[in-house]
């Protein structure tokens, strides 16, 4: 049975500063995945805060609001055949000395911190992710 997902794709700013977002792109639609809606933004930091609300309590939060919003990002919905997981394979791990060969992290992040890629975790997250971003 087919199950096709949309899930929440962002490429941060260090990506979006080194002008690889067409290159992203790219690897994205070589893997299979559409994108549906997309656009180049910047966001305030209060609005970072609420997205990674999540992980208010980690000690990396302030400064990765502070990141997130520091310059312009690209924000996609995706979809494919599973693409939540899908995506989270495409981009590989957190950090990009942990990534494997072949995925968005290990080709262009630089550091955990500046790790080139946001993606959603799971499908309910993706709903409210998208709605975050696509709510009009
Ligand atoms: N992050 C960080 N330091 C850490 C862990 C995470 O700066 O020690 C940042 C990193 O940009 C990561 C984001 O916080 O992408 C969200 O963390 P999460 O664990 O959700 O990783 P992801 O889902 O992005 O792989
Ligand atoms: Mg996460």
């Amino acid at each position: 049975m087919s199950n096709v997902e949309e899930t929440l794709s962002i490429i941060k700013p260090d990506a979006v500063d080194r002008n690889l977002d067409n290159e992203i792109k790219e690897m994205f639609k070589n893997k299979g995945f559409s994108i549906l809606k997309e656009k180049k933004i910047q966001i305030e930091k209060s609005e970072a805060e609420k997205f990674y609300k999540v992980h208010e309590t980690k000690p990396f939060y302030n400064d990765l609001c502070a990141y997130l919003s520091s310059g312009p990002i690209v924000v996609m919905v995706l979809e494919k055949e599973n693409a939540v997981l899908a995506n989270r394979e495409l981009m590989g791990a957190t950090n990009p000395n942990d990534a494997e060969e072949g995925t968005i992290r290990k080709k262009y992040g630089i550091s955990i911190d500046k790790n080139s890629v946001h993606g959603s975790d799971s499908v309910e997250n993706a709903k409210i992710e998208i709605d975050f971003f696509f709510n009009d």
